[in-house]
Order: structure tokens, then sequence, then C-alpha cells
């Protein structure tokens, strides 16, 4: 993919830049910020605006509030947080439009850092309204996007704001970008694994992998309907069945492709989908009537292992089995373990992938952890993102989003015709 226009590329000191971060945190009970590695991941961006005398306004959202105000999903302990980690005071505006908005905006001086409330707490958001982008881009001069995890959706904040003002990529964005990227056109050989629940979330992503791979390692729920395929009896286990078809089609492509597939070889069995239920090691095929397959088995994580011997590039996707409870986590924890000693360039996608890694304490020995679940998985199935066309390429960059004057509300320019960079105001199903 040719290199995007990026915040390096930017005159930003003094400038209004409106910055979509992807600060969609989970929160504990008490309202406080559970897990901060997406606001922590956005602050080579934001303290490269402040020292540059930026005037940085920071959008996201928050969980789904589906268009209402919805206070347990407000922004404010983000603010709290990022101010505590920038080390710097973060002011905070009640409602990202409107008056709140503008006059917080106005207020901010140079190196000055805002977070607008949740984005979501206005339905246009989601819609990519194109009124409610052009009062978002009524805050800014430019518009950074350094939200990868949203990029896969074409809304007001990633798409429609960049019809009225010239885009750039943030830090992060950039840093996802490179990193898939090197996935699309690996150094071989490359070895996938591939895990989580369902089948059906990752046959896009497989199918483009088919091209690409020397070799697919399965595991996890998915990798019972391939077991299905296989002719084995997977008893109570969550199995698809209505991709079996798929899942042979996919088994027969990867032979014409001389791509290797492994399936598993020993399965965790449990007699309830229950983290204290009893549960066993069996071989493929003999998961006893009643029972499920709940992780992949200690011989199974062996091979898995050697598999990766000699890969250049090693991308894994989506645990290798139910890894929130602690009696059906070792088949993931083997991997990730593996995955982390692996040599080569390793690459880890997916939310619950990575909540596993980072419980063992391993998300810094790989090279790539990657901020965005589904937006990663789109990326790799070859997909042009909506949230990444919207930024002009690098080196003789003329899209529309040059057209929009700095310095101006944007208010004027209002995306006359409905001009954007890059197929902006498509919408995704
Ligand atoms: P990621 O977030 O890394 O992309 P997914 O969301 O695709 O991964 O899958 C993670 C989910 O899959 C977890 O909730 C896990 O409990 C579930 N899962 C994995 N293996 C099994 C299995 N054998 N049976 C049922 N659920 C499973
Ligand atoms: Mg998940």
């Amino acid at each position: 993919m040719a290199r995007k226009r990026t915040i390096r590329d930017a005159d930003v000191a003094g400038r209004r830049v409106l910055v979509r971060v992807d600060f969609n945190v989970p929160l504990d009970e008490h309202g406080a910020v559970a897990d901060d590695s997406r606001i922590r991941a956005a602050l080579p961006t934001l303290r490269d605006l402040v020292e540059r005398g930026a005037r940085v306004v920071l959008m996201s959202h928050l969980g789904r509030p589906k268009g209402a105000v919805v206070p347990r999903l407000s922004l404010r302990p983000v603010a709290a947080r990022l101010a505590e980690l920038l080390g710097r005071p973060v002011a905070f505006a009640e409602d990202c439009v409107g008056r709140p908005a503008a006059e917080a905006v106005a207020a901010l001086p140079e190196g000055g850092v805002l977070l607008l409330e949740n984005l979501r707490f206005h339905p246009e958001e989601e819609k990519n309204d194109a009124a409610f982008a052009r009062e978002l881009a009524s805050l800014g001069d430019l518009f950074v996007n350094d939200a990868f995890g949203a990029a896969h959706r074409a809304h007001a904040s990633t798409v429609g704001v960049a019809a009225h003002l010239p885009a750039y990529a943030g830090l992060l964005m950039e840093r996802e970008i490179d990193a898939l990227s090197r996935l699309l056109e690996p150094e071989r050989p490359f070895v996938a694994i591939v895990g989580g629940a369902k089948i059906s979330d990752k046959i896009g992503v497989l199918r483009h992998l088919l091209g690409r791979v020397n070799r697919i390692l399965f595991g996890g729920g998915m990798a019972n309907t391939l077991l299905v395929a296989l002719g084995y009896d997977l008893a109570e286990s969550l199995v698809e069945a209505d991709r079996v078809d798929e899942a042979k089609a996919l088994i027969v492509e990867a032979q014409a492709r001389g791509v290797e597939l492994q399936f598993p070889i020993d399965l965790v069995v449990a007699e309830f989908f229950n983290p204290d239920a009893p549960a066993e090691t069996v071989e493929v095929g003999r998961v006893p009537a009643g029972w499920r397959a709940l992780d992949i088995g200690p011989l199974t994580v062996e091979r898995y292992a050697a598999a990766l011997s000699g890969a250049r590039t090693v991308f894994w996707n989506g645990p290798m089995g139910v890894a929130e409870w602690s009696a059906f986590a070792r088949g993931t924890e083997g991997v990730a373990a593996a995955v982390a000693r692996h040599d080569g360039y390793t690459v880890v996608g997916g939310g619950d992938s990575i909540a596993a890694l980072k419980r063992l304490g391993l998300d810094g020995a790989v090279d790539h952890v990657s901020t965005g679940g589904g937006a990663s998985l789109e990326f790799l199935e070859g997909r042009e993102l909506p949230g990444i066309a919207a930024i002009p390429d690098a080196e003789g960059a003329s899209g529309g989003a040059e057209g929009a004057a700095p310095g101006t509300s944007g208010g004027a320019a209002a995306g006359a015709g409905g001009a954007t960079a890059g197929g902006g105001g498509e919408r995704r199903p």
C-alpha cells in the first residue's frame, strides 16, 4: 500500500488539530479505566502534536450507547487517565459538538489537549451524517486519524470529517498499516495460527491468507467446524453446522494451493460449558458423547510450536480454547509462548488473543500487537478500509481533502458536492 500522509508531513504549530483516537477502553465496575493500552497506544501521536505546539482536540467513541447519552459511557474518566499518562492537563467538553465543544476548543492554548465527550452519544456519528461531520470538522484546522481500530467503519469522525479538513494518519495508524502490510507481502515461510470462537468470523481472512501463507495451524472453537468437515465427531462442541461445506471448500482450496493445514490432534474436553467442569484430555475423534472440546491438548501445542520452526513471518489471531477460564487456557498459553520466543517477524491481532498474551506478560515479546480487532482482519482480507482510504497518499497527494482551506471552520467549504478524499462517503453494510 502506498505510504499515507502522516502528521510528520503537517505543520501543526498553533493550529487546531482534530484527532480521532480509539479510546474505546474497558471500564471496571467503578467506572475507572480497567486497561489503558489503547490510551497508551495514542501517546506517540499526542506527544508529538503537543511538543510542536498544536491545539489538540481529541474525539473517540466508547462502548455502544447507540446514539443516546449513557452516563456510564462518558469519556470523562479517560480524560483523567490520559492526563496522568501525558503528565499535563487534559480539558474535557461535555458534548462533542455544539457550544460546549466550541467554547472548550476556543479556550485551548498552544500545546493544550482537549477530549470531547463520546461521539456515539449522537446517532449521526455512526450514520456518517454530513451536517454532523461538518460540525465536528469546524473544531479543527486539520484532521488526524489515529484510530486504526475504527478504520473499518465509515463514520462521521473517521470518514465524514475528511471531506472538510486536510487528513493525515497518526503515528499509530501508520505503524498498524506498516505492520499489517508486511503480512500482505510476507517474507516466507509464513505461518498463520488461527483460533477463536467461530469460523464464520474468520473465513474471509482465511481465504485471503491461503494465497500468502505456507502453513496454517488451527485451534479454538473454529477448528471444531473444520474437524467436522474432516469427518470427526465433536459431540457437544461449538460447531457451526451451516459452515461445514465452506470449511470443506477451504481444505480443498488449501490443497490446490499447496498450503499445509494442521489440525488439533488432541483436545481438552469438558462435561459442561463451565470453568470448573470435569475435564479430560482425549485424542481428536474421541470426544465423549455429551462433552465438548474447550482447548487444544498438549500434543497439539508441542506440534504447533515445532511447526513455527524456520518461519520468517508468523501471524496469530484467536485463542486456542476458552482461554478466559484457566482450566482451558493452556493451549493458548503454549501457543502464545511459542510465538513470543520465535525469531521471525511476529504479529498478534484480536482482542482475546492479545488479552491472553498480556496475562502472560508476553505482549512486549512480539514484533507487533495490532490494536484493531475487526479492522486488522478486514485489512488482512485485502479490503480497503474507509478510514484509511480517506487519508491521501504521502507524495503528490491532491485528493479532495486538500481543497478545504486550513484555518477556516470548514463550515463554508461544506464538502460541496460531497467530494471526499478517496471514496469517503461510502457506507458499509
Ligand atoms: P480474538 O478476539 O482474539 O479475535 P475471537 O473473539 O475470535 O478471538 O475468539 C475468542 C473467543 O472464542 C473467546 O471468548 C473464547 O472463549 C472462545 N472460544 C475459543 N475456543 C472455544 C471453544 N473450543 N469452544 C467455545 N468457545 C471457544
Ligand atoms: Mg474477540
